[in-house]
């Protein structure tokens, strides 16, 4: 890890604090291009969350130096463009923007801040925020006469043609609603949204894709998109709708109040969205807008959040407007599902199976209602798929409980200098090389000595199908771990029963003090452990939790290669030759074996007495020992066999192998520096073997065969 940490400083990349004014105009710029793809093109490249994200970042840069204050920064502007396919239309009346509320908290704050500044109570309407295009409609005497875009707040698009295809719009106004005019003949210019349900916005894409053209990116652009089409035919298959839900001037009507003027809206034949409530209190408001999000999946349209407005006409003039928005009206917006934050480090983490994973380290953000730190990166292809670099910012997504999930950087914020990123050369947790098999995506450490893989290779190999340690569960073994008792296979079978006794549990007795595992459980334990020696080698291969080998495979290992020496010497080509191992099996094993570590681990085991050979009953050894007991005494300096090994040997020929001579023992094998078990055997009368005269036996067979003398 310490490559990544000296390639990228990551007090470099808050620019933020650096250098204020460099991050300040990078995200200007960053915002005015996906204002215009958005906007102009109706075809953004990020979401609308990441987009609010950025613009919240801004934001705040410019509130904590209002030196950088600029009149043409995107925070002081409705956001908007104006076209030139279509006549500009000067609105009469601003067409302003929202204020955000982004959390329920803000909300509330800003309800608070309402009724203070009234100095009463205050009632509210709230609206369901509909994505779309906003539209206005002015109708003179009664009749539709112009419908514009909102433009850039001033000026917007005449796109009159266009609406008129629309089929909700009214191209007369009901006779309620022109009673309810000021002045019948006069003119009045209503304000709403055009969008497009989800269900059609799905059928265009699904049509866009079968004719091979690019689908737009949400319904609220698809919706303007189709609005401003040149031809009108294209619009009026597009399936636009409307919701209506403001007045430019409410002089215009005989109405008090937002309440009212949703009513003459409905009487006057728009299309108005059921789905408002008149609230007497700041509680009676926030329930509305938790209760919207929780049916707004089940819309037939998208909406972004909840429209909360002072319903009193009078009390809104008092409150008035600032350069952008009315202060009378606030967007609760609905936790959104992604931003944006920096990507401070890549880091890796070594899973219980050895797979390494890179994992994102951000600046903590909110994201959909929780707060983000680490993101999985799931692979290295990925890491370059995406491109993401230390020193990012990158675009970090939740949706609901889901995990949270890197989308990738937004390029044009990257600091110079960064370099991709690469996987470390050795693990992280125990200073092994690092492998990638082939074709595979993850790399992995494949060290049994790695201590962040211990506790599940530990449970593998005691478990019922591999060495089958009756008891050995979770719990022990994740004490013995702790106590750093047991790191490796090898070292269950060095744990005396006192040491099992006394072990900790974690728990605690009445009095508070350590529960320990006892005595008869240590019994049993060690037990479970000796018997768990004579295991057939196809299980011991299986328990070592060699990557995919699994319990066939060891079978078929084993029968291949019926010793442990044998199979660790074998070429990756020898074993590929075996039966069910192809290349994969065969390189996983070679990787396995050629980890120093882990041949340590095993040559241990064998010292132990655990299974390294296997006693064939079979055909291809001959059971000419049977009947016969061996006991192996001082050290085979010849060969290098441990006494184990050499029994095992001894075993598969059929012979019986004892720790101490009788009268009854066959022979004795005595090497160098032997004991009392070499006198003990001359004492009794019993033949004593040297070490040149096993391996004769052991290469020729039988004892016969290697010129040893039979015993009655
Ligand atoms: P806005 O859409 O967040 O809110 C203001 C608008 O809400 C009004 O103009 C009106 O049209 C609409 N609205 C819907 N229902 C309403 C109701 N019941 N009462 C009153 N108004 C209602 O603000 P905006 O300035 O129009 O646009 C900003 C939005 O555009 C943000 O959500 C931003 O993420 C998005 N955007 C995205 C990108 C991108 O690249 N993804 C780029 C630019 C802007």
């Amino acid at each position: 890890m310490m490559e990544q940490e000296s390639m990228f400083d990551p007090r470099m990349a808050a620019e933020t604090v650096s250098d204020p004014a460099a991050r300040v105009e990078k995200l200007r710029r960053e915002i005015e291009h996906h204002s215009y793809l958005y906007y102009a093109q109706d075809a953004p490249e990020i979401s609308d969350a990441a987009f609010d994200s950025l613009m919240a970042e801004l934001r705040e840069l410019e509130a904590a130096h209002p030196e950088l204050i600029d009149p043409a920064s995107p925070t002081q502007r409705v956001g908007g463009y104006v076209g030139e396919q279509f006549a500009p239309v000067r609105h009469a009346q601003r067409m302003y923007s929202l204020d955000n509320a982004m959390d329920l908290d803000e909300l509330d704050a800003w309800t608070q801040r309402v009724i203070e500044a009234a100095g009463r109570a205050v009632e509210f309407v709230c609206e369901l925020k509909i994505d779309g295009s906003s539209i206005a409609l002015t109708y003179d005497a009664g009749v539709l006469a112009k419908a514009a875009t909102r433009g850039d707040g001033t000026t917007g698009e005449d796109v009159t043609v266009n609406m008129r295809t629309v089929r909700d719009v009214p191209l007369r106004l009901r006779d309620a609603g022109v009673a309810g005019l000021a002045d019948s003949d006069g003119s009045v210019e209503v304000r709403g949204e055009v969008y497009m349900p989800k269900a059609s916005f799905d059928a265009l894409n699904a049509a866009a894709a079968a004719n091979g053209k690019a689908p737009f990116a949400n319904p609220r652009n698809a919706a303007a998109g189709s609005l401003r089409q040149k031809d009108p035919a294209i619009t009026k298959g597009r399936d636009l709708s409307t919701f209506i839900y403001a007045i430019a001037d409410e002089r215009a009507v005989k109405a008090e109040s937002q309440w009212e003027l949703l009513q003459w809206l409905r009487e006057s034949g728009f299309h108005v969205n059921p789905d408002v409530a008149l609230c007497a209190t700041p509680a009676e408001v926030r329930a509305f807008c938790e209760s919207v999000a929780e049916k707004r999946s089940v819309l037939p349209y998208e909406i972004d959040g909840v429209v909360v407005k002072v319903n009193s006409f009078a009390m809104q003039r008092e409150l008035g407007f600032t350069a952008k928005a009315p202060r009378w009206a606030i967007a609760y917006k609905f936790p959104p599902e992604e931003k944006t934050t920096l990507l401070r480090d890549i880091t890796v983490q070594v899973g219980r199976t050895g797979a390494i994973t890179p994992v994102a380290e951000l600046d903590p953000v909110r994201v959909a209602g929780s707060t983000v730190a680490h993101a999985t990166l799931h692979n290295l292809d990925e890491v370059h798929r995406k491109d993401v670099r230390v020193g990012d910012t990158v675009i970090v997504r939740k949706a609901g409980d889901v995990i949270p999930e890197v989308l990738g950087p937004v390029l044009s914020l990257r600091p110079e200098g960064v370099l991709a990123w690469e996987m470390p050369a050795t693990c992280p947790s125990c200073g092994s090389p690092i492998v990638r098999e082939e074709g595979e995506a993850a790399f992995r450490c494949v060290s049994m000595d790695c201590p962040a893989q211990a506790l599940e290779r530990l449970l593998h190999w005691a478990s019922r199908g591999a060495m089958d340690i009756d008891g050995m569960g979770e719990e022990i073994v994740a004490r013995l771990v702790e106590s750093e008792r047991v790191r490796d296979v090898a070292d269950y079978y060095s744990l005396t029963e006192y040491e099992l006794a006394t072990l900790e549990t974690g728990r605690i007795n009445k009095e508070g003090e350590p529960i320990h595992l006892g005595s008869t459980i240590a019994a049993k334990l060690v037990a479970a452990i000796e018997a768990s020696k004579a295991r057939p080698l196809a299980r011991v291969l299986f328990g070592l939790g060699i990557r995919h080998v699994g319990k066939t495979t060891g079978e078929q290992l084993a029968a291949a290669f019926p010793s442990m020496e044998r199979l660790m010497a074998a070429s990756e080509e020898e074993l590929a030759e075996v039966d069910g191992v192809g290349g994969v099996i065969a390189r996983s094993i070679r990787a396995f074996f050629d980890n120093a570590d882990n041949c340590e681990v095993v040559h241990r085991l064998g010292r132990m007495g655990v299974t390294m050979e296997d006693a064939h009953t079979g055909d291809e050894i001959p059971q000419t020992l049977a009947g016969i007991t061996f006991v192996l005494t001082g050290s085979l300096v010849e060969s290098g066999m441990t006494r184990d090994e050499a029994g095992a040997r001894l075993k598969a020929m059929g012979a019986k192998v004892s720790g101490s001579v009788s009268k009854k023992t066959g022979y004795v094998v005595a090497g160098e520096a032997a004991g009392s078990k070499y006198d003990k055997a001359v004492s009794l009368g019993v033949p004593v073997l040297t070490e040149a005269d096993l391996l004769r036996l052991l290469e020729a067979g039988s004892l016969e065969a290697a010129g040893i003398e039979a015993r009655e």
